[in-house]
C-alpha cells in the first residue's frame, strides 16, 4: 500500500472546513493508534483487559488517510494518544507521515499524550520530525504508589523521559488525574516538581468511563474545591488561554508555573468544544462523554475515495451532541462503556 499523499489547498479549507450542526467548528483531532498498553492504571483500564484483534486496528496506512482527510477539512491540531501511542509499532512511521502536513503548513500542530516509559528512546526523534511539545501523565512523585497506580509501572523511567524530552528541546506538560485517596495531599508538591523544571502540569477529574475495578465515587476529587484551597495560600492569576477544551489555566505568583483544570464533572464547557476523536479501530466520536459514533473503517474497507470519507466525516461531525452526560455518583458503572484508552484521552 501506498501512503495517502493528499495535501490540502487553501482553496479545499475554505469549501469544506468542518462544522457541527451548533455551528461549533470542529478543527481538532485526537487520534488513539492503539488500544493496547504498557500500564494498567487503576483509573482507566482493568487489571485484566482484552485487547483488540490486529485486523481490527487500523492500519498505519489508514490512519495517515483519514488523518489527512481531517486535514483538508480544516483540522488544524492533531494529538496522537492512546492507549500508549509510543506502544504502536511503526509509530515514528506514521509521524513521518503526518508530518509532511506541518511542512505544508496545513496542520500547525501535531503532538502527543504518553505514559513516558518509552519517552527517553523516542524524544530525539519525536522533535526531529517537528514535535514541539508532548503531555506526559504522572499523577505521584512516590515511587510506590506510582507502581500500585499503574499496576507495575517504575517512575524513574517516566521521569528519565521527561528529562529527555526537555533535553531534545520539547516542551513538556504533566497531566495528573487527581484521585481522593491517592495523591490530594500531594499535589501541591507535584505541582512544585513540575513548575521548578519548567513543566506546567493539569489536573484532571476521573471520568467515568469503561468497566473498571474499582468504585470511582471514593476517588472522586472536585478540582474545584482542591482550586479553592490552593488559592489560601498560593496568588492563582486567571490565563485567557482557552484550547477550546474543558481545560482552563491560572499561573501561581510564587513557582511562576501554569497550572491547567480539566474539570468534565463539575463544569461543562461543551459550548465551545472544537474536537473530535478519532479511536484506532476507525470509529469517530464527536463527544468523549456520549455514544455518539461513525464507522469511518467500514467506508474506508469498502474502497471508499475522499469524497466517501468526507461525506461519511461531515455527517458523524454535524451531529455532535450539545455536551456530554457524565455523572460520578454511578460509583463503578460507567456513564460511557468504551475505555478511555479505546477512545483516547
Ligand atoms: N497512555 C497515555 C497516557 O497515559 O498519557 C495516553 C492515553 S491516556 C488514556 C490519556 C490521559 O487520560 C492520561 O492523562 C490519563 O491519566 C487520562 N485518563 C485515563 N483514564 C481516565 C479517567 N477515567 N478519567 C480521567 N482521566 C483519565
Ligand atoms: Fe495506559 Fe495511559 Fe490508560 Fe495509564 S492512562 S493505562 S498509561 S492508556
Amino acid at each position: 500500500m501506498t501512503p495517502y499523499d493528499a495535501t490540502p489547498t487553501q482553496e479545499s479549507l475554505r469549501a469544506t472546513a468542518l462544522t457541527d450542526g451548533l455551528g461549533r467548528r470542529v478543527n481538532y483531532l485526537r487520534v488513539s493508534v492503539t488500544d493496547r498498553c504498557d500500564l494498567r492504571c487503576v483509573y482507566c483500564m482493568a487489571e485484566h483487559m482484552r485487547f483488540l484483534p490486529k485486523a481490527e486496528v487500523l492500519t498505519l496506512e489508514e490512519l495517515d488517510r483519514v488523518a489527512s482527510v481531517f486535514i483538508g477539512l480544516g483540522v488544524r491540531k492533531i494529538r496522537l494518544t492512546g492507549g500508549e501511542p509510543l506502544v504502536r509499532k511503526g509509530i515514528l512511521t506514521l509521524i513521518e507521515r503526518l508530518s509532511r502536513h506541518l511542512a505544508s503548513g496545513a496542520l500547525d500542530e501535531l503532538t502527543l499524550t504518553t505514559n513516558g516509559t518509552r519517552l527517553a528512546a523516542f524524544a530525539g526523534d519525536l522533535a526531529r520530525l517537528g514535535l514541539r511539545r508532548v503531555n506526559v501523565s504522572m499523577d505521584t512523585l512516590d515511587a510506590d504508589l506510582f507502581r500500585r497506580l499503574t499496576r507495575g509501572g517504575d517512575l524513574a523511567q517516566v521521569q528519565a523521559g521527561i528529562e529527555a524530552a526537555q533535553a531534545a528541546g520539547l516542551a513538556v506538560k504533566i497531566n495528573a488525574v487527581a484521585l481522593a485517596r491517592d495523591n490530594a495531599a500531594e499535589i501541591p508538591a507535584l505541582i512544585r516538581w513540575a513548575h521548578e523544571r519548567g513543566h506546567g502540569l493539569t489536573l484532571i477529574e476521573t471520568m467515568p468511563m469503561g468497566e473498571i475495578d474499582e468504585d470511582r465515587t471514593d476517588q472522586f476529587l472536585s478540582l474545584t474545591a482542591l482550586r479553592q484551597e490552593l488559592a489560601s495560600y498560593w496568588t492563582l492569576r486567571d490565563l485567557p488561554l482557552n484550547t477550546g477544551g474543558p481545560a482552563r489555566y491560572v499561573e501561581i505568583a510564587e513557582t511562576g508555573g501554569r497550572l491547567g483544570f480539566i474539570t468534565p464533572m463539575t463544569h461543562n464547557f461543551c459550548e465551545g468544544c472544537n474536537r473530535v476523536r478519532l479511536t484506532c479501530t476507525g470509529t469517530l466520536h464527536t463527544c468523549l462523554g456520549q455514544e455518539d459514533a461513525t464507522d469511518l473503517r467500514a467506508v474506508l474497507r469498502a474502497g471508499a475515495d475522499d469524497a466517501d470519507l468526507i461525506r461519511a466525516i461531515a455527517g458523524g461531525v454535524d451531529l455532535k451532541p450539545r455536551g456530554h452526560d457524565f455523572r460520578i455518583d454511578r460509583g463503578s458503572a460507567p456513564s460511557v462503556a468504551r475505555h478511555m484508552s479505546t477512545t483516547g484521552g
